[in-house]
């Protein structure tokens, strides 16, 4: 198993695996894209991950061995893991919003990072991927759930202005699902001059570089002078922060969905009662996977074009370094198993 002891080095482990018991299925991994909170841990960066850390969970495999209680799932399925870990006792949990489960966690924050050859998990957890769907784009479900959790939390109506605040791998996602829930203008800001090509091409109306200091003028000319409907900030920073509230149209609704490392942030807090505008955080997915899974099997939405780049599981360190270097043009980069 990968895991990451000091900042910058990916080392290798040799674990046993434990498992699977009665109610838990053994995989066999092929496929684990990188998040972009991996790259924090990677460089010991995370707000939560304290080294050492064993990164990884966007992971997609076939199952090998199934423990004795295991009813639906059988040797060679393929599946795409929901990496959550939750109690099932709390409110949260009882009502079936576990993504707000007070004890939720995560395979990798329990020490099972996904960046090995054997992963075991729940079935409860595990989506069986339709023949389409390959084991690559079955790792970026879970990228996508957390689009699509967000998009569903805008709640999009037909004819929306949109505003994306960062086009990485969940910005570009947020930006095709919001043209699929029928918004009508779609703005993308971003730093990086590729990503915001590829926003252009993945159908964004107008994409702008945040570089300059004119972009919420330039935002809100855009849509008549009123400003957007919905704004996503998927950046998690105080600037991208408060230029989300700033474009919003009177009565606008903003998702926040970039975590930031600062603990705190300001906010002009009149805004909110002036422009009757609300705000709302955006935390995993919950139910999300069902859809993002529905999406890529009807061939509404291709997940093969975020994967800009593949690399062998032996290589994992030169991963996570492309993804260091803006000048890659990484998009999403899927680790590969033989
Ligand atoms: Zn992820
Ligand atoms: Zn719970």
């Amino acid at each position: 198993m990968a895991v990451v002891n000091t900042p910058g080095k990916i080392e290798f482990q040799e674990r046993s695996i434990t498992g699977p018991s009665h109610d838990q299925v053994l995989i066999k991994t092929k496929a684990v894209s990188i998040c972009g909170s991996d790259l924090h841990t990677f460089k010991g960066k995370h707000p939560f991950a304290q080294l050492p850390a064993a990164p990884g969970h966007e992971l997609s495999g076939e199952v090998i061995e199934v423990g004795d209680a295991i009813k639906r799932l059988k040797v060679g399925d393929r599946v795409a893991l929901e990496p959550v870990i939750t109690c099932g006792q709390c409110a949260f949990c009882q009502k079936g919003t576990y993504n707000l489960c007070t004890n939720i966690s995560f395979h990798h924050r329990e020490g099972q990072g996904a960046f090995t050859p054997f992963f075991v998990a729940n079935e409860n957890w595990l989506h069986n991927l339709p023949k389409n769907i390959s084991f690559e784009e079955g790792a970026l479900l879970e990228p996508l759930a957390v689009a699509v959790h967000a998009v569903r939390k805008s709640e999009i109506a037909l004819g929306d202005t949109v505003a994306i605040f960062g086009v990485g791998a969940i910005g570009l996602m947020i930006l095709v699902l919001s043209r699929l829930s029928g918004a009508s203008d779609i703005i993308t800001v971003d730093v990086q001059d590729f990503r915001l090509m590829t926003a252009r091409e993945m159908g964004t109306s107008l994409a702008l570089n945040n570089r300059g200091d004119k972009t919420v003028d330039e935002i809100i000319r855009s849509v008549d002078g009123l400003g957007v409907d919905v704004v996503f900030e998927a950046v998690g920073i105080q600037t991208t922060f408060g230029q989300s509230l700033q474009v919003l149209k009177k009565g606008g609704r903003a998702i926040l969905v970039g975590l930031n490392p600062e603990p705190e942030v300001t906010l002009p807090s009149n805004i909110f009662v002036q422009k009757e505008i609300s705000l709302s955080g955006s935390q995993g997915y919950c139910w999300d996977f069902q859809t993002a899974l529905k999406l890529v099997e009807t061939g509404s939405m291709d997940l093969s074009r975020f994967i800009s780049h593949r690399v062998p599981f032996d290589s994992l360190q030169e991963g996570f370094e492309i993804l260091t270097r803006p000048q890659n043009q990484a998009i999403k980069i899927v680790v590969v198993f033989d």
